[in-house]
């Protein structure tokens, strides 16, 4: 457990957290002093191996089942937070999904699937996180300098680079950008922050098809001038630091996490 901790006291939703991004977020914020609430979507295993390393250091932590793309179970998951920690200071908006197609063939369902999971989820779940910090401020106002709340999306960069073939990936990210812009633009006078980060390749499920092959491996390397895929503590590190009072001047930000990729390394030597 670090000794001073960043976000002592703090109460934090991050979702989709059984894998990936998500669960090295979860355990940094745990280690960082909060009490974090670990969302799953289908299988649990994950959640309570994020929460078994979690108590090992002491750290805090509940597992709620949500399908973020529904209302009514992002509504179940604030009550559960509610009811386990009285509060809430930090979302994460994490969960995402791909269902990749060439445009020629891609369907109506395939192209919904993604923007509810990847968009409409981090409408809803904003929605409520933003209203509830809100409340908190008002039922107990106090002359601290510091945000009431803090909203981290977890954009890609996608949400600049376009993406043949994964059209409704590469349109929600795109969509994540302005809607996370456009909340932090309105909820600043309130003292809300709202950022996102932008994630280039970082080694998850959600790509193991491209790292788990040595044949698609240089082609990888190609695209990243810092010549290493990222680890998901990478991006939990930087997802600590932007919900923390030492970004507390950072608002309406994507901060892209990419070793690079978005340098354009096809001009490296000079196209
Ligand atoms: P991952 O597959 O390990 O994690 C995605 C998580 O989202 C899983 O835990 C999954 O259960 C959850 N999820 C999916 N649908 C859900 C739903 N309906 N309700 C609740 N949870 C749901 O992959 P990851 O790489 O850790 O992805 C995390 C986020 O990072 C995603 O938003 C992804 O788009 C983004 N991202 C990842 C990369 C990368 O290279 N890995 C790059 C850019 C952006």
């Amino acid at each position: 457990m670090a000794s001073y901790q960043r976000l002592k006291d703090s109460v934090a939703m991050i979702t989709g957290a059984s894998s990936g991004i998500g669960k090295a977020i979860a355990i940094e914020m745990a280690r960082e002093g909060a009490s974090v609430v670990i969302n799953y979507h289908k299988t649990s295993e994950g959640a309570e191996d994020a929460l078994a390393q979690i108590e090992a250091f002491g750290g805090k932590g509940i597992i709620v089942k949500a399908d973020v793309s529904k209302e009514e179970d992002v509504k179940q998951m604030f009550d559960k937070t509610l009811e386990a920690f009285g509060k809430l200071d930090i979302l994460v908006n994490n969960s995402g999904r791909q269902v990749d197609a060439p445009f020629l063939e891609m369907t109506l369902d395939e192209w919904e699937a993604v923007i509810s999971t990847n968009l409409t989820s981090q409408f809803i779940c904003s929605n409520l996180a933003a209203r509830q910090f809100v409340k908190q401020a008002e039922a107990n106002p106090s002359q601290e300098a510091n945000a009431i709340g803090k909203i981290i999306c977890m954009s890609s960069v996608h949400d600049m680079i376009p993406w043949a073939g994964h059209v409704n990936y590469a349109a929600s990210k795109g969509g994540v950008l302005m809607f996370m812009k456009s909340i932090a633009q309105e909820l600043a006078p309130l003292k809300i922050r709202v950022n996102a980060i932008s994630p280039g390749a970082i080694k998850t499920p959600i790509n193991k098809e491209v790292w788990s092959d040595p044949e698609k491996m240089p082609a990888l390397m190609d695209l990243i001038p810092y010549k290493r895929i990222g680890k998901p503590e990478d991006v939990a590190k930087l997802a600590v630091w932007l919900s923390s009072d030492e970004s507390d001047y950072i608002t309406g930000e994507a901060i892209y996490i990419d070793g690079g990729m978005m340098l354009y390394p096809e001009f490296a030597d000079n196209g």
